[in-house]
């Protein structure tokens, strides 16, 4: 197989791994670099990240498919048991089980990698997994985490109920906290700092330098949710971040088509430079002979191939082949799509905050939001296509709302090509008090918009139709 002659050739380093930009840059040196004259001097220069979506990850050789190939298979072929035996030991390269590696999987995931900045990438089942698997990689029984409070519902429940419950503890803290109130929030036992780029629903932007400096002060990783934003409008690493998660399913796929998460690694974390405070990457795995992540692996490829070689295999939470394909064609189109995403949501959010059958609009790209300043800041090209709002005369008014909409669709979801909407408090949030609704900052009145691809002056016709008829 083409792919194993590819991956036996890198170094021992990452060999259980493979997705990597490492290996990609190693191998592709070419192709991965344009070169830019500056005056007289010619220097490299890392693709762009429009080209990294188009071609970053697989890069076939002389004769082989065009297209990813999908390896439909759950197993690989040996000729002698010490062959696999040393797949076993993550002594050689090469893929033994689809329930912890695949090699389709492993192209897409070099191409997130590599859109992300990062050294090695992983895809997981959903986004939910993606940010159980970052955690619980470095975090144990008896651990702690600080985590922004403004997070999808989905993993505030994750933290705060499912992994409690396996004695991870956590300290949420405001989005806008001071450093101060930061600071108070870790603990001798706390192993990361979390929190989302753009929070999903409630549309606040993260302040990376400021958890980053926290974080590094406290010898601890930063882990970003990059979901909303994606790569094209903002890569977390370049702003301190260690970790990038991702929930596929949103802008990546872009179709609603597959369910799906990703973990990048930076690299960049000195997990020796803090070995006691992470054992399981700077001590002896006994499940593989006794090889330490951090030396074997080096700071690039640990994170990953623990993740992979111990998470994944015990919990096998891996996307099909078939779905990493899926997910491959919509991030060729990712950079293309999000200028549509956010020209919709920006003249929606512009639409609504004139209109006087509107109480209060939030979209970190619109001048005047709370998080308009930061936005610019760490995401100058545009921010994402949802646009959250409160309307005049309540839930009844909100629900009469949603009633006449044509285009945008009542869905459990965002950030897909057909444009959907959600009333929090008659779904998501039904079972919350009008109190806790307000005390979680998801009122009666707030409407959720996911701006889809459509024409802009469509989607703008159908909120002024809609809001004309309360
Ligand atoms: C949807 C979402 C998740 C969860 O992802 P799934 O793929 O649904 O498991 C996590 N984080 C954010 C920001 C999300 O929007």
């Amino acid at each position: 197989m083409k792919i194993l002659e590819r991956r036996s050739c890198q170094t021992q380093r990452l060999d259980l791994t493979i997705t990597l930009c490492d290996c990609l840059q190693n191998e592709h040196s070419a192709d991965q670099y344009t070169t830019v004259y500056s005056g007289s001097k010619k220097i490299m220069a890392e693709w762009n990240i429009e080209t990294k979506c188009v071609q970053s990850g697989y890069r076939p050789k002389n004769g082989e498919p065009r297209e990813v190939p999908i390896y439909q298979s759950t197993t690989f072929k040996y000729d002698t048991s010490a062959d696999m035996a040393k797949l076993f030991d993550l002594e050689a390269a090469g893929y033994f089980y689809t329930r912890l590696q695949n090699p389709t999987n492993d192209y897409v995931a070099a191409k997130i990698a590599a859109m992300e900045g990062g050294t090695a990438g992983m895809l997981t089942s959903s986004g939910q997994a993606a940010n159980f698997f970052a955690i619980f990689n470095i975090a144990n029984a008896g651990d702690h985490i600080v985590s922004s409070a403004s997070i999808y519902g989905g993993t505030f429940n994750l933290f705060n109920v499912t992994m409690r419950k396996m004695g991870i503890e956590f300290t949420f803290v405001s989005p806008d906290c001071t450093e101060e109130e930061l600071e108070a929030a870790f603990q001798p036992n706390t192993k990361a700092v979390f929190g989302e780029s753009i929070a999903n629903p409630a549309l606040t932007v993260f302040d990376f330098e400021k958890f980053a400096n926290a974080a590094h002060r406290h010898g601890v990783p930063l882990i970003v949710d990059n979901t909303f934003p994606t790569p094209v409008n903002c890569r977390p690493i370049e702003f301190g971040a260690d970790i990038v998660t991702h929930s596929t399913t949103k802008y990546m796929d872009g179709h609603g088509s597959c369910v799906g998460g990703a973990i990048v690694d930076s690299g960049k974390f000195d997990w020796l430079a803090h070995a006691e405070r992470f054992p399981g990457l700077t001590t002896p795995d006994d499940s593989y002979h006794g090889i330490v992540y951090a030396e074997k692996f080096g700071l690039e490829g640990a994170f990953i191939t623990k993740a992979t070689s111990q998470l994944m295999r015990d919990f096998g939470s891996i996307q099909s082949p078939q779905d990493a394909y899926v997910l491959n064609i919509g991030l060729e189109s990712l950079h293309v799509r999000m200028k549509q995403h956010c020209a919709n949501g920006l003249a929606l959010a512009e639409f609504l905050s004139k209109s006087d059958k509107v109480e209060s609009v939030a979209y970190p790209g619109l001048p005047g939001d709370k998080y308009y300043d930061i936005a610019k800041k760490y995401m100058p090209n545009g921010t994402c296509g949802v646009v959250s709002f409160c309307v005049k005369g309540g839930r009844a008014a909100a629900e009469k709302f949603m009633h006449e909409l044509k285009i945008f669709a009542i869905e459990t979801h965002v950030a897909d090509a057909r444009s959907c909407c959600l009333h929090p408090a008659s779904s998501t949030h039904r079972q919350l008090t009008e109190e806790e609704l307000i005390a979680c900052g998801v009122p009666g009145n707030l409407i959720r918009m996911s701006c889809g691809l459509e024409g802009t002056d469509d989607l703008i016709a159908d909120v002024a139709n809609a809001l004309a008829a309360i």
